[in-house]
């Protein structure tokens, strides 16, 4: 017997579709709703930070650090376009972790400066404050498509088994389990359940216009590029330099794939009075019981 897919659009609206499509968008985290950066503050600390520590993320591969609150992560482009994938967590609880989807939520599909990087419940704090970002004159190009996005989640090889790849041990996904485990001394399997939706630096994706696919473009980024992320407290950071390279292409077989820079930068004494690192959202967890 041969079934037949329902189509996803009845051929004729109903004769109310015009109206009911044309209620009102709502914003539903207007950005004035949200607790203001200090960005003046971020400024000058910006001024005066001294770099304390550097070092590469291999191409297709990924590394582990940790930067304490109040210091200063850029994330550099060093070699050549290239895309990374990083995953977040509270270095003294790795249940507090970056939280892609309320990030997407409160500041929309991609990032740039003066967006935090929220972390999961019942903390929802920001991890981090995007306080420079030299790709911040991309905007959203004519497909729509911007760049550091918390749409995509990170390549991996079960969705490559799924599709029919071969074994692929090299994505972000297990390249990230790899660096926790590294850093952390957990073992792979029980890293794995820490490894989270990123952040996907450098990264120039959309959704397509007619049926609202996720798509990639080549990167803008070049040589010199940098994203700076300011430490609101202290973090782990895992960072994979994905295999897709630029993601300009659909094959990492053919994809050139260049090394990631990252580099810690402390504050200069005095240039963070005024500043406190945020406490978890106020909630009591009774959850009504
Ligand atoms: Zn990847």
């Amino acid at each position: 017997m041969t079934q037949t897919a329902e189509p996803r659009m009845p051929k004729e609206p109903p004769r109310y579709a015009a109206e009911r499509r044309a209620a009102a968008p709502v914003v539903c985290y207007p950005p004035e709703s949200l607790p203001a950066p200090p960005m003046p503050l971020y400024d000058r600390l910006r001024a005066g930070m001294t770099g304390v520590a550097q070092l590469e993320i291999p191409a297709r591969d990924a590394r582990a650090f940790r930067v304490p609150a109040g210091h200063v992560l850029r994330i550099s482009c060093i070699e050549g376009p290239q895309v990374g994938d990083l995953n977040l967590w509270n270095a003294h609880d790795l249940s507090e972790r970056f939280y892609s989807g309320k990030t997407r939520a409160l500041h929309g599909t991609h990032v740039g400066t003066g967006d935090r990087l929220w972390s999961s419940f019942p903390h929802l704090r920001p991890m981090a404050t995007v306080i420079a970002d030299s790709l911040g004159w991309y905007g959203f190009d004519a497909d729509g498509a911007g760049v550091h996005d918390v749409i995509g989640t990170r390549c991996d090889p079960y969705t490559n088994g799924r599709l029919g790849g071969a074994p692929f041990h090299r994505c972000c996904h297990s390249n990230l389990i790899r660096a926790l485990a590294a850093e952390t001394g957990l073992s792979p399997a029980a890293a794995e359940p820490h490894i989270h939706d990123v952040l996907n630096v450098f990264m120039c994706t959309g959704f397509t216009r007619d049926t609202h696919r996720y798509f990639t473009k080549a990167s803008p980024v070049r040589p010199g590029d940098h994203l700076d992320l300011f430490a609101e407290i202290d973090l782990l950071c895992a960072l994979s330099a994905c295999p897709w390279g630029d993601c300009s292409g659909n094959s990492t077989d053919q994809a050139r794939c260049h090394p990631l820079g990252v580099e810690i930068f402390a504050p200069a004494p005095g240039a963070l009075d005024g500043w406190t690192p945020p406490t978890p959202a106020p909630y009591d967890r009774s959850h009504g019981l």
